[in-house]
């Protein structure tokens, strides 16, 4: 079976290494020369849109899926008129639009934060007036890793806000005074069945996520896989999916769904008994879905912008290393490392003696 994936990052780079022990072939499409999915399997370098490229790689896999939300929905439906692509493109829509996302978690009777659709100065005015301050202005479609969002704290701060991302269509959010962030990794197979990961705790720096620790039997995974479960089953959803929330007191409240693998399931790798690569394979193929099982005390970092030396990341005992094969750039991921522990180990305290020895000693205060 040979899978193609749109995209060609350090998602489809994963993907394609939990795939190969499975017997699997990928092929790649990326605009970008470089990209670094390139160094593991064919890359088409094409435009997302290319639809002589995308028909051509159509013809030579036997099912499509993506690592990469921004995808055209147009060019993914086009796609699925020539092969198989999973996740199916409609939940695209929803995903890539923080405005339509929050109304279909409201359909789905969970909670989100209060937000006011904004196209006009005036309208951001009024959503301020009542919402209140501080709330967080986003745009609706093409943010990630806090781009494109500015948080509100005070009158002074609409004008720089509106500067920076007026002319976009742009939502408003009422500031969530979250306790911690977790994320849900599940994945729903062509069947129906579900599993669904341990959740993680996420911890973000300048909006891009830099430590997750998964949780053992953490108070909210119930009510988070229940509300994964009304997502997954509302698109009758086919793949991994992410859902990432705001734990505040005893209730969570959604942020937003990646309907993809997620940089907070990278632990899975080493850390669960199966990867959230291999079940997403294992759920666009129809083949059995894997345990998720959390098999000790776990924690990923991201490497932002460089990556240390590796030899010197070798030497940290129970620490597993990724280097994406990217160049160093301000803000890039570039890399992770994911600390795997025996259930009765300290992890807080090996995470502590760790941070300093790989350049982010702040990362836990
Ligand atoms: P996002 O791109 O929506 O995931 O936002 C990036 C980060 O900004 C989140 O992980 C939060 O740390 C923070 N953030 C986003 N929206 C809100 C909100 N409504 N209230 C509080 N913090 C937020």
């Amino acid at each position: 079976m040979k899978v193609g994936i749109i995209g060609a990052g350090q998602l489809g780079r994963m993907m394609a290494l939990a795939g190969y022990p499975l017997g699997l072939e990928f092929e790649m499409l990326d605009p970008n020369p470089r990209a670094c999915g390139g160094q593991v399997a064919p890359l088409t370098v094409a435009a997302f849109d290319d639809r002589e490229a995308l028909a051509a790689l159509a013809s030579r896999v036997d099912l499509v899926t993506f690592e990469f939300e921004n995808v055209p929905v147009a060019a993914m439906e086009f796609l699925a008129g020539q092969v198989e692509v999973f996740p199916r493109p409609p939940v695209l829509e929803t995903a890539q639009d923080r405005l339509r996302e929050k109304e279909c978690f409201r359909q789905l009777a969970i909670p989100t934060p209060d937000y006011r659709p904004v196209e006009s100065r005036a309208e951001l005015e009024a959503a301020v007036a009542e919402l209140g301050l501080p709330a967080v202005l986003k745009t609706r479609r093409f943010g990630y890793d806090g781009k494109g969002q500015f948080i509100l704290r005070q009158p002074g701060d609409l004008e720089p806000a509106w500067a920076a991302l007026g002319g976009a269509p742009l939502i408003l959010e009422a500031f969530v005074p979250f306790g911690r962030e977790v994320s849900l990794v599940a994945a729903r197979s062509r069947a129906g069945g579900m599993v669904f990961y341990p959740l993680a705790e996420n911890i973000h720096r300048d909006g891009i996520l830099r430590l997750s620790q998964a949780c053992s039997a953490d108070p909210m995974q119930a009510l988070a896989e229940e509300y994964t479960r009304r997502v997954l089953e509302h698109f009758a959803y086919v793949g991994v999916m992410a859902f990432e929330f705001f734990q505040v007191a005893d209730g969570l409240v959604a942020n937003e769904i990646a309907p993809r693998v997620h940089n907070s399931g990278h632990w899975t790798i080493e850390g669960s008994e199966t990867s959230q690569f291999a079940n997403h394979l294992r759920a666009i193929l129809g083949w059995p879905l894997g345990s998720p099982e959390l098999l000790g005390q776990v924690a990923m970092l991201n490497f932002i912008g460089e990556l240390p030396a590796v030899p010197a990341l070798l030497g940290e005992p129970h620490l597993h290393v990724h280097a994406y094969g990217k160049s160093p750039a301000p803000g890039r991921k570039v890399g992770h490392a994911t600390l795997c522990l025996p259930p009765a180990a300290d992890l807080p305290g090996a995470l502590r003696l760790l941070l300093p020895r790989v350049n982010l000693p702040a990362l836990l205060d």
